[in-house]
């Protein structure tokens, strides 16, 4: 099983044993580029979907496609499917909205085309049950995009997944902590002391080098592809909301951003997966999805309600 926990964050947890009330797990999805079947755990791969169940579309204006859009609307995109059997055994266990009410298959798809209102693709969620899912569909219905050439790529490039639960920490404040301003600039997740002690602390144990020096944010959590942890709290405008509109609290769906395979979370053993070249733009970015400016994409979910709108967020 992969394990790319980084080894010198137990430092950290050693120096600052106050950090374990804050752990969330999240699960790491490794998406490597492959052939899965809507049988296996994926990025968009075909989904196990029910025969007698309309496929979604979405009716809502996109650029290009005139006043009314097509009439029959746009196909959306598999995105990603997760069986519950391929969450990993260990220590770690799952986060607790994953799952609900005995499912086992979670389906995530949205609109591949832009919309005029909103960079933002909109997307919709499936909790399932395998052992109903008797009469499905043979293969993803084609889809009908007509995204124009300058804007980004939301059809992912199908991926195999390798799951891997993981523990995060909180996003602390990215402003240089030895400056007078840091305190105003806490995101106050964390206690005080504490934060600014994470945004002093180095992995090597040495003082920091230089101003983009954040080893705590470049431990606390891992990057690329996964599902629940700690969301960033920087870079989103709007923020991303903290409760659905029914009221209920948001949990972190699904992230999606650079896999950064030459930081800390590199494997401890051979992943039993290619790990790609660190160098590589594209082996850093196997599903081909890179939003908004800064290629960071947040599904949020509503914790009362799986069937309440999933909120989107690209940066
Ligand atoms: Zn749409
Ligand atoms: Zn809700």
């Amino acid at each position: 099983m992969v394990n790319t926990t980084p080894r010198r964050r137990a430092l950290l947890l050693n120096e600052y044993p106050e950090l374990a009330d804050y752990a969330r797990t999240a699960l790491r999805l490794h998406p490597r580029r492959g052939m899965p079947t809507a049988h296996h755990s994926s990025v968009g791969g075909p989904l196990l979907w029910p025969l007698d169940e309309p496929w979604p579309l979405c009716h809502e204006k996109h650029y290009g496609d005139g006043p009314t859009g097509p009439a029959e609307g746009v196909v959306l995109a598999s995105v990603f499917q997760l069986f519950r059997h391929d969450l990993p055994d260990g220590l770690l266990s799952a986060p607790e909205w994953m799952f609900p009410d005995d499912s086992d298959v979670l389906q995530v798809l949205w609109c591949p085309n832009p919309h005029v209102d909103t960079d933002d693709p909109k997307a919709t969620l499936r909790w399932r049950q395998q052992s109903q899912l008797t009469e499905v569909r043979s293969s993803n219905p084609a889809l009908n995009v007509f995204t124009p050439d300058d804007a980004d790529n939301l059809v992912p490039r199908t991926c195999v997944v390798h799951p891997e639960l993981v523990q995060e920490y909180p996003p602390i404040s990215i402003e240089e902590p030895q400056e007078s301003g840091f305190a105003e600039t806490m995101l106050g997740i964390l206690p005080p002391h504490l934060e600014l002690a994470c945004a002093l602390w180095t992995a090597t144990g040495r003082p920091r080098e230089n101003f983009d020096q954040h080893d705590y944010l470049d431990h606390c959590r891992v990057p690329g592809w996964k599902l629940g942890g700690w969301e960033p709290k920087v870079g989103f405008w709007p923020t991303p909301a903290k409760h659905c509109e029914c009221g209920a609290p948001t949990f972190l769906l699904l992230g999606a951003t650079s896999e950064d395979l030459f930081g800390p979370w590199q494997p401890v053993d051979p992943p039993g997966f290619r790990w790609g070249d660190p160098d590589d733009w594209d082996d850093n970015r196997p599903t081909d999805i890179w939003p908004g400016r800064n290629g960071l994409l947040w599904l949020l979910g509503c914790e009362a309600d799986p069937t309440h709108p999933v909120l989107v967020y690209a940066e």
